[in-house]
């Protein structure tokens, strides 16, 4: 397993995972715990999951489609486990580049991705509030603790960077906090434009202040220029 894909555990049965792994998934947020390697969970005192096996060495497929939205194209990556990445035009050459450096073996099919595709549909009518596929989340600990916070802000809502923060118990961690969600690989699935400044600032975007105010005005949360 490359040592860039951070693996869960779970502080009550100190078992670990994957990430994505289903059963991984059912731990409760209270008491899952991110490692940066096997090693680190090992030294722990925690052992491999049965079902996702993150000690056997495996080659990954993710299939890889194209979707057209009302703010433009994106790029829709999964992997067996679950979403792995949706990315806007500009930024996804560069996430392909970073997967085959990964040896990552990426397989275009217009099909796939189908059910995300669906539920992408029915956010951008303004039906779906609330993304329910599995996702597969590859960063650091950090960085996924974050992305954990961001997927707890319901639709319509905005959080500040201060109060992802307060969230994480790491109150002085703001700008830790910033570039974390500026690193999300799942835009809108992880509601990274749900996140203003304290002045309900727009501040930044990965995919560009204009998918961000987009979607700011689609779920009709108020920001300022
Ligand atoms: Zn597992």
């Amino acid at each position: 397993m490359p040592s860039s894909i951070p693996i869960s555990g779970c502080r009550t049965t100190k078992i670990y995972c994957r990430p994505g792994c289903p059963p991984g998934r059912r731990t409760k947020p209270e008491n899952r715990v991110y490692f940066s390697s096997e090693a680190e969970a090992k030294a722990m005192g925690y052992r491999a999951c049965k079902v996702c096996r993150p000690d056997v060495p495996r080659s990954e497929t993710f299939l890889l489609s194209e979707y057209q939205s009302p703010v433009g194209p994106y790029l829709l990556a999964g992997s067996r486990w679950g979403v792995v990445g949706i990315k806007s035009g500009s930024r996804s050459q560069r996430y392909i580049e970073r997967w085959k450096k990964e040896a990552i073996s990426l397989k275009f099919d217009p099909d796939a991705n189908g059910e995300l595709k669906q539920q992408l549909d029915a956010y951008f009518t303004g039906e779906l509030h609330r993304f329910t596929l599995p996702l597969d989340l590859r960063g650091t600990p950090f960085q996924r603790m974050v992305w954990d916070v961001l997927n707890t802000i319901p639709w319509g809502k905005a959080m500040s960077y201060g109060q992802v923060a307060n969230d994480l118990g790491r109150p002085k961690a703001a700008r830790a906090v910033g570039r974390a969600v500026g690193t999300n690989p799942v835009a809108i699935v992880v509601p990274c434009h749900r996140v203003l400044g304290s002045d309900h600032s727009l501040t930044g975007y990965g995919g560009g202040l204009d998918i961000k105010t987009a979607l700011l005005r689609l779920e009709k949360i108020a920001y300022k220029k």
